[in-house]
């Protein structure tokens, strides 16, 4: 099965053109298609490699034996609300953080310290089953490399709200256009914002991409930017920082071209 994505509609920075993407209902192997989760990291040219996304089969959120266990392509706003609904702490986050479970749990996604690993127990792959202490993760790192059919969770009781008010007002240094969160991993000891602004680039624009005025690590969409535009404040802001500072900036955002 297939349908069309309208990239410049379905991912968070709306960059794209409309795409043919293959459709996994059952568990099968990637056999070298790139798995898509919601689009909120991901910058996607006219011309990427072949595209995969999970069905609705694996849009779920139960508890079983005390444990809490996800479906990949589960939404983390419906995450939230089953946690919240139901009294569940741990995490809070989701609720301020887009993504689906496979994307966040590839990602090892989360705000400051509070990342999906902590309360993880194990996933799902075509392989088999990997608990959490199987796995190499860090910041912003997994070495997961087979689309994550599910997840689980520890269930601890009591959703923080004093942790979401939290989660709330970091967001609000946040840039309100479109985008796909931060571009790059801030490097050790150091802010990817602070050094693209160094180098003078927090507000320039491409085209309609632009770094943000708000938060300089986040490009931002000012209507209908097209890929070469944030591709080439992407480069720019990398070349820039390495002749400046020696720093060889790294890439959160991932982009999809061949
Ligand atoms: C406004 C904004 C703010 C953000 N803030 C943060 C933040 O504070 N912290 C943070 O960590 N991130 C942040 N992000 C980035 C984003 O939310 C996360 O990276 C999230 O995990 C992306 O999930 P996704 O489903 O959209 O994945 P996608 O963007 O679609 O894909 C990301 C990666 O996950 C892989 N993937 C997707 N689904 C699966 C699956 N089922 N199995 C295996 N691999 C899969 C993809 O192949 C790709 O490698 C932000 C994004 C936006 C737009």
């Amino acid at each position: 099965m297939s349908r069309i994505i309208d990239f410049s509609k379905f991912s968070s920075i709306k960059i794209g053109t409309p795409i043919r993407v293959d459709v996994m209902r059952e568990k099968e192997p990637l056999d070298g298609r790139f798995l898509v989760g919601g689009a909120n990291n991901l910058l996607v040219s006219p011309t990427p490699p072949p595209l995969v996304v999970l069905g609705k089969e694996f849009e779920y959120s139960k508890e079983e034996d005390r444990l809490l266990k996800i479906g990949g392509a589960t939404k983390s706003g419906r995450i939230f609300s089953y946690c919240k609904k139901r009294d569940i702490g741990g995490l809070e986050f989701l609720g301020k953080l887009p993504g689906t479970l496979g994307g966040l749990v590839k990602m090892n996604a989360g705000m400051k310290v509070y990342e999906i690993f902590n309360s993880l127990v194990d996933v799902t792959l075509l392989s088999g089953v990997y608990t959490k202490e199987e796995l190499e993760f860090g910041y912003r790192f997994t070495n997961i490399d087979e689309p994550i059919f599910e997840a689980t969770f520890e269930i601890k009781k009591g959703f923080d709200y004093t942790l979401l008010d939290e989660f709330t007002k970091m967001r609000q240094n946040q840039p309100k256009e479109p985008s796909a969160g931060s571009v790059f991993k801030n490097p050790d000891g150091d802010y990817a914002g602070r050094l693209i602004e160094a180098v003078g680039l927090k507000g320039k624009r491409v085209g309609n991409a632009m770094w943000s005025e708000v938060h300089a690590n986040f490009l931002v969409n000012m209507g209908n930017a097209s890929f070469d535009d944030a591709y080439s404040l992407i480069s720019e802001a990398k070349s820039r920082v390495l002749d400046e500072f020696g720093i060889e900036l790294k890439e959160e955002i991932i982009i999809l071209y061949s």
